[in-house]
Formats: C-alpha cells, sequence, structure tokens
C-alpha cells in the first residue's frame, strides 16, 4: 500500500486520537507558547508521550535536551525520569527560556530542571566538562538541525552505557521529508543518523511519528 499524503494525515491524526492524551499542565503550556507567539514546533503529545516512556526505561537521573523551546517537551521527559531525576536544557533564546522556565515552575519541575540560556554548541563543551563521561542517561536533540552532526559528536561520550540518545525530525526538518535531502538543514541530519547507525557503541532505528524520531541506545 502507498503512503499517500492523505494516509500519512489519518495516521497522525488517528495516533493523535487514540495515543495523545494529556493533561491541563502540558495543555496549558502549549497554549502560552501560542500566546507568546512561539512558533509551533513542538513536539505533539504522542511524541511527548515516547520520550515520556524511552526516559523511563532508563535509569533515569539525568537528561539534557538541546533546544527547549516553551518546555513542552521538557516537561514530558523529565516526568519519564526517575524520582529526583534531573534535567539540564539548553536554549538559545532567553525569550523562549523564559516562556520555558514559567512553564517548569507552574508544572512543579523547577527544582528538577535546570535551563541554560546560549549556543548549544558553546553551552556542550563546558556541559560535558561538568558532567564527564557516561553520566547522562538521556539526551534530546532538537535545536538547529545544522548542527545535528556536532551535538551527537558532543553528547556521543556523555551518554552512560544502556542510556538513549534522542533526536528530532529526524526524517526532515518541519513537515518536509527525506525527498529534500539537498536542503543543508536536512542533509546534515541525513549526516547524524548515518553516523549514529555506524557507531558501535550504539544500536540506533528511527521511528515515523510526525517528523521521525530517532532512537539510540548505548549498548557498550
Ligand atoms: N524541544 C522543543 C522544541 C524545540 S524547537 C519541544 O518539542 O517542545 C527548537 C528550539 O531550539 C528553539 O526554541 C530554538 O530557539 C532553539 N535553538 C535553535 N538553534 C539553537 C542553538 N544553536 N542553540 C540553542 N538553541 C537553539
Ligand atoms: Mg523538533
Amino acid at each position: 500500500m502507498e503512503m499517500t499524503p492523505a494516509r500519512w494525515r489519518a495516521t497522525e491524526a488517528y495516533s493523535a486520537e487514540v495515543f495523545g492524551r494529556q493533561d491541563g499542565v502540558l495543555e496549558e503550556a502549549r497554549a502560552a507558547a501560542a500566546e507568546a507567539g512561539l512558533p509551533d514546533i513542538a513536539v505533539t503529545p504522542d511524541v511527548g508521550r515516547l520520550l515520556m516512556i524511552l526516559a523511563s526505561l532508563t535509569r533515569g537521573r539525568l537528561a539534557v535536551e538541546v533546544g527547549t523551546l516553551g518546555g513542552y517537551s521538557g516537561i514530558w521527559l523529565t516526568r519519564g525520569l526517575a524520582p529526583g531525576g534531573r534535567l539540564i536544557t539548553i536554549e538559545m533564546d532567553s525569550r523562549h527560556a523564559g516562556v520555558a522556565q514559567e512553564q517548569f515552575d507552574r508544572a512543579g519541575l523547577s527544582d528538577r530542571i535546570e535551563v541554560r540560556i546560549g549556543a548549544a554548541l558553546q553551552v556542550l563543551p563546558a556541559l560535558a566538562e561538568e558532567l564527564g563521561p557516561g553520566s547522562v542517561d538521556v539526551a534530546f536533540i532538537d535545536a538547529a538541525k545544522e548542527e545535528y552532526p556536532e551535538y551527537f559528536a558532543l553528547l556521543r561520550p556523555l551518554i552512560a552505557p544502556g542510556g538513549l540518545l534522542l533526536a528530532d525530525n529526524v526524517y526532515g526538518a518541519a513537515g518536509s521529508w527525506i525527498d529534500r535531502i539537498d536542503r543543508p538543514g536536512i542533509a546534515a541530519v541525513d549526516r547524524m543518523n548515518r553516523l549514529v547507525a555506524a557507531a558501535p557503541e550504539f544500536e540506533a532505528v528511527a521511528v515515523p511519528i510526525r517528523a521521525g524520531l530517532l532512537i539510540a541506545r548505548r549498548t557498550k
């Protein structure tokens, strides 16, 4: 059977209907981001739930997110961590970070989430120094698509054995698809996918939910 655009939309709608439940805190986080004029590019509730489930399958002590936006995915991720587990989330736009901080407060998670404001390629090396190798249970990449290979290079040593590297938009950013691989952002995402797939210490696959989610587990 051919996956036509109409079938894809129907599949997304079905996933949203059946697996897209969310509570008032998450609903409010989406509404507040829209109200503040943030771009409508947060993960959908079904993807958020997948992030939570995946985080809950790890040791769940420490997660790192690259690309906070209004905090929507950060709330899901943190809910998947073990009690007391922490999220460090990186955002270069201080307005986005401000909206996210408010939502983390409202969600009762501000004691477990730290927002680091700055460009990821500047923040990550310092963070790597601070956290040390093998310290991160879940890393979620969702910022500048052109920089995905560098994010992977910086996060790679930080992931704990048994930990997960996740990345959003790996089948193409912003609703595009693999047939637009000529675009710089998509080409860079493709490079990262191939680097992760070839990394001997990871087992990786990408699932075509929304814009595609890479799931890579550090096996050694
Ligand atoms: N993870 C969020 C969505 C992130 S959207 C969610 O699903 O809820 C991407 C975010 O990354 C935007 O807020 C953007 O400002 C930020 N960003 C883009 N380039 C960045 C960079 N180089 N460093 C840090 N943040 C960046
Ligand atoms: Mg994304």
